[in-house]
């Protein structure tokens, strides 16, 4: 039996098949992708193919000893982080590249962190959400790190979470640059490794440490 992860597999309920969900960043996905999964999900004879809400595509049902094979004819699509302490997945909404109501380029900030931070190794699990207007279609609220476009830059949240004790983010930033929103993220990401607890999430560290202790740490003084 493999381990939960390993090979990028993950142990289904009947205890004796795995899912494998490719990491697509964002959600975004070409044609020629799809008709692999669909091909790939047909050939090994799958239960299912399922949208998860981290935006990737699961094949579901599949024997351990087809997992090899399943990647192999995968091609250029990899595991990613779907599981452990690590930065687990960037959900973005359409935002101005594709969205009438998009007040910001929410998709390429994603792609953006997606690639600088998907899969980075932290002393808890990590989920940010970036929402190209006010309407939070990434659940911006519900995520480590969030963030929503306005017409006037980026307002930064921090400390959400779903699961079994759910917290709303608090706001501790708006109207952030492009530039400016990049260096904040990555000062609360370095903060949170240096001080969260193991398997903390970023919300506890901060009811445990205070609000203040993180903004004094990863603002801007422009943003205080
Ligand atoms: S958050 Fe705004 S920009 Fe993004 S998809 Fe929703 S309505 Fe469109």
């Amino acid at each position: 039996m493999l381990e939960d992860g390993e090979k990028g597999a993950i142990l289904q309920v009947d205890r004796q098949t795995y899912a494998v969900a490719p990491h697509i960043p964002c959600g975004v996905v070409t044609p020629a992708q799809l008709r692999m999964l669909a091909d790939v999900a047909e050939k090994y004879q799958a239960a299912a193919l399922k949208v998860t809400s981290a935006s990737r595509i699961a094949i579901v049902g599949l024997k351990e000893e087809q997992v090899d094979d399943v990647w192999n004819d995968l091609h250029d699509m990899n595991p990613g982080a779907a599981v452990g302490l690590c930065v687990r997945s960037v959900k973005a909404c359409p935002g101005t590249t594709f969205c009438k109501r998009g007040q910001r380029d929410s998709l390429g900030m994603g792609m953006y962190f997606d690639e600088e931070y998907h899969g980075m190794e932290l002393p808890g699990k990590m989920k940010l959400g970036v929402s190209g207007c006010a309407n939070q279609c990434a659940e911006s609220s519900i995520k480590d790190i969030g963030l929503v476009g306005k017409k006037d830059g980026w307002d930064v949240y921090v400390g959400g979470c779903a699961g079994a004790r759910p917290r709303l983010a608090e706001k501790i930033a708006i109207g952030l640059s492009d530039d400016d929103v990049k260096n904040v993220v990555e000062a609360i990401v370095e903060f949170f490794k240096q001080n969260a607890k193991p398997r903390e999430r970023l919300g506890r560290m901060i009811d445990r440490i205070g609000l203040e202790e993180l903004t004094k740490a990863v603002l801007p003084e422009h943003a205080v």
